[in-house]
This record gives C-alpha cells, sequence and structure tokens, in this order.
C-alpha cells in the first residue's frame, strides 16, 4: 500500500489560471513561466496545460529539450540564457530563445555563432539590471550591449528585458517599483524591440506593466507573489497536497510532542499524527500553530515537523481517527497562508515537494 501523502494537480485550474494572466494583460503574449519542474506540478502537465500560451519560459537547458521532446513547438526561454558553449549548441539544435544578461554571453555569442551553419536565427532577451542588481547590463551599458549583439550574424530580434523587484511591494523604500521602471526606461530609449517587464505580481496588479510580453509564474499555480490573496484576484490552487493521520496520543498536561520536546501540552489533549514530514518537502521550521485542515475542520500543527510525520492539535476534530483524511495546502487551504506562517512564500511549498510524494491529477 502506498503512503496516504498525495499531490493532486489539478489541470482545469492551470488552465484556468493561464486565462486569468491574459485576461489581465489582453494586449500582451504570454511566457508561461515553468521553472522548477513547473513550480513542482510537472513539466509534462504544464506542456498539456498550458497549450494556450505563446511560449515557455524557464531556466534549465536540460527541462528546456525535455519540453521539445515532450512536442511543444512554440517559443521556449531560457530565463538565464545558457551557462556555457556547449548550452549554446543545444540552444541552436533546439530552436530555443535565450535571455542575455552579461558579456561573458556576448563573447561566447560572437566566437561560435557565426561558425554555425544553422538557418535559425536566435532570438535575445537582452536583460537590464534596473536596479534588483541580480542579473542584468546596467542602464549605461544596454545600449553597447545591444549594438554589441546587433552586429552578431545569427542574433535575430532582440527582446528588451528585466525583472521586477517589487511590484508587490511598489512603495518599497530599498527599491520603489517606478523608480526601477522609470530605469528601465532611461536605458532603452531610443531602442528598438518588444519589452518584457512583468512577472506575476506586475500581471496581477499594475496594468500599466504588462508590455508586448508577460512572464507569469507563480500565479498560474494558483499561488500569489504577495498582495491580497490568490483568490481574490480569482485564482484556483493548482495543488491540492493531502494526507491521513496514521495514529493518534492523548496526552496528559505537562507532556511534550516530537524531538526536542519543544511543544509541552498545558492541558490534556488529543494528538494525531500525519503522515508527511520535511522529506517531503512540508516545511521544517513550521513552527507549532501552523495551518492544517483534518476531516474538514482547521486545526494547526504542535511541536516539531519531523522527516516523515509531523503532529496536529485534534482537541476540536472529536471525530478524528486514524485514517482521518488531512489537507496540508491547496483546495480549501492557500499554500500562501501555510508558507506565512512558517515564515516563507508559496512558491518555496510548491517548488520543494519531493520526489517521493505521489502525483495524480484532477
Ligand atoms: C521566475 C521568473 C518569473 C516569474 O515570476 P513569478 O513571480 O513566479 O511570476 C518571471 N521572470 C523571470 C525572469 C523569472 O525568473
Amino acid at each position: 500500500m502506498p503512503r496516504p501523502l498525495l499531490a493532486t494537480i489539478d489541470i482545469s485550474a492551470l488552465q484556468h489560471n493561464l486565462r486569468v494572466a491574459r485576461t489581465r494583460a489582453p494586449n500582451s503574449k504570454v511566457w508561461a513561466v515553468v521553472k522548477a519542474n513547473a513550480y513542482g506540478h510537472g513539466l509534462e502537465r504544464a506542456v498539456r496545460a498550458f497549450a494556450e500560451a505563446d511560449g515557455l519560459a524557464l531556466i534549465e537547458p536540460d527541462y528546456a529539450v525535455r519540453l521539445r521532446e515532450l512536442g511543444w513547438e512554440k517559443p521556449v526561454l531560457l530565463l538565464e540564457g545558457f551557462f556555457d558553449a556547449s548550452d549554446l549548441e543545444v540552444v541552436i539544435s533546439q530552436q530555443l530563445e535565450i535571455a542575455v544578461h552579461c558579456d561573458e554571453q556576448i563573447a561566447l555569442l560572437e566566437s561560435k555563432l557565426p561558425n554555425n551553419q544553422s538557418t535559425y536565427q536566435l532570438p535575445v532577451h537582452l536583460k537590464m539590471n534596473s536596479g534588483m542588481n541580480r542579473l542584468g547590463f546596467s542602464p549605461d551599458a544596454f545600449r553597447a550591449a545591444h549594438l554589441r549583439l546587433r552586429k552578431i550574424p545569427g542574433i535575430g530580434n532582440i527582446t528588451l528585458m528585466t525583472h521586477l523587484a517589487n511590484a508587490d511591494d511598489p512603495l518599497n523604500p530599498g527599491l520603489p517599483l517606478q523608480q526601477q521602471v522609470a530605469c528601465f526606461e532611461r536605458g532603452i530609449a531610443g531602442l528598438e524591440g518588444e519589452r518584457s517587464l512583468a512577472n506575476s505580481a506586475a500581471d496581477l496588479m499594475h496594468p500599466e506593466l504588462r508590455s508586448d510580453w508577460v512572464r507569469p509564474g507563480v500565479m498560474l499555480y494558483g499561488a500569489t507573489p504577495g498582495g491580497d490573496s490568490a483568490k481574490s484576484f480569482g485564482l484556483r490552487p493548482a495543488m491540492t497536497l493531502t494526507s491521513k493521520i496514521i495514529g493518534i496520543q492523548k496526552i496528559a498536561a505537562g507532556e511534550a510532542v516530537g524531538y526536542g520536546s519543544r511543544f509541552v501540552a498545558d492541558h490534556p489533549m488529543i494528538v494525531g499524527v500525519v503522515a508527511c514530514g520535511y522529506a517531503d518537502g512540508y516545511p521544517r521550521h513550521a513552527p507549532t500553530g501552523t495551518p492544517v485542515v483534518v476531516d474538514g475542520v482547521r486545526t494547526s500543527t504542535v511541536g516539531r515537523v519531523s522527516m516523515d510525520m509531523f503532529s496536529v492539535d485534534l482537541t476540536a476534530v472529536p471525530g478524528a481517527h486514524v485514517g482521518s483524511d488531512v489537507l496540508l495546502w491547496g483546495n480549501g487551504l492557500s499554500v500562501d497562508e501555510v508558507a506565512h506562517a512558517a515564515g516563507t512564500i508559496g512558491y518555496e511549498l510548491l517548488c520543494a515537494v519531493a520526489p517521493r510524494v505521489r502525483v495524480t491529477e484532477s
């Protein structure tokens, strides 16, 4: 018998969320972002669910090849571009598109691309560092990079791209959104080409930033980057993680639960043991009080999460028994809420679901 822990992926929710992204940005083309195994939902499912997207964007060159093997013929974008010369061969043979964010990549394109026999005109998404200080050319170096790229035979369209640090928190004092956008505008002034700025947060909250391309990721999976709840944006959770109670303990006041005995009951309690632990991707740092639903009743975790199980308070779930249904997140309990209780974000929980967790579709 398999373990009761199960991730159910709702394909229609993925399709629905893509429609939301499109409706929000009706004049933009959509890169559905499928990095990290489609945020833990499975690349093959993403290919089916996002058939209507204009392209799929991801980080991993080997997964990009996998998309082609799965029959995806529309554009595929490598959001960090290629990592070395061998990737560049794959980029050409699989007809991928690439972000270009540093001089080293341009130098490799200059030395390798002209010798290439392929007629493929490689589309490039030239990335600007508009203030996040992660990847990209500074606004002052952007034009020179653009000119250098333009001179390389074999380079096709050049899209002007940047990535926003605070689209979910526009007044962030570290880097206000408007400052970042103004920086981008300054760096691209006078350059021809399509523009690409918006991640999920911008797609959901900043209509003015939906340019030629939008790049929604987490919203497609029914979670939000911050701000309002996914539900309030009309998004549906795509992954529902469920398990069962596999043991029950009656404990007296003064007794402790779990490793480190971090939780000590101050009154008699009934505690259930859930088949799910950090080796499944449930966050070990989730504190006592993290929400869980047992038999439809909302309750919370007690004590430390261990590798294969954690405990829940069943005091308010009197009918609970070994075999009771447990909802960890998804339909009925948002992954964002669980994540926030654990001091992280929904993205991390979705991406961290471990290979040993069984997956099914609904
Ligand atoms: C991951 C990623 C996105 C999608 O971000 P979400 O916050 O998940 O919408 C968009 N653009 C780039 C460059 C990314 O790396």
